[in-house]
């Protein structure tokens, strides 16, 4: 009993207890970029911006409609513009300045990057993304990607089971 007051006197001590879990994200991300490994966000608050209509893609040969660079260009999400990436004449990252349009599929490995998060983000487990990445895919390899037939929700967690 004595014990337990003690303890309970410890920790209210320490006030900013709800405080704890932001921390432990941030401390996450610091992790994740100190080791050389970005991990990818599962969460974005920017996906209001995204078109009505993904399932029509340009094709993913696409040239830049600034500079006409002529692959492996970034798909915004928003209007569907194809532009060239950072390493080229930085057209995909003059149009999210210029639009706020934050949100940019890569035709050179499909991977999903958020300007506002600055981040990248797992399309194959957000169910507002997957479908375009599913577009993206097919229109890239000429069929469906591997990962299609395993639901998202049990890439999560294997363990548990109903019965
Ligand atoms: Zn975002
Ligand atoms: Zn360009
Ligand atoms: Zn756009």
């Amino acid at each position: 009993m004595a014990d337990k007051e003690k303890k309970s006197r410890d920790s209210s001590s320490s006030h900013d207890q709800n405080k704890t879990e932001e921390e432990d994200e941030d401390l996450m991300a610091l992790c994740g970029s100190d080791s050389g490994w970005v991990e990818a966000r599962t969460h974005c608050d920017h996906l209001e911006i995204l078109s009505s209509d993904l399932i029509h893609i340009p094709a993913p040969d696409t040239p830049c409609n600034r500079c006409h660079h002529p692959a492996e260009n970034w798909l915004c999400l928003s209007c569907k513009d194809v532009l060239c990436s950072r390493f080229i004449n930085k057209h995909m990252l003059e149009h999210y300045q210029q639009h706020n349009h934050s949100l940019a599929l890569s035709y050179s490995d499909l991977s999903v990057w958020c300007f506002s998060c600055n981040s990248y983000l797992d399309a194959q487990v957000m169910p507002l993304l997957r479908p375009v990445y599913e577009t993206a895919y097919i229109l890239k390899f000429g069929e469906a990607p591997p990962f299609r037939t395993i639901g998202f929700l049990e890439l999560g967690d294997g363990s548990s089971s109903g019965n």
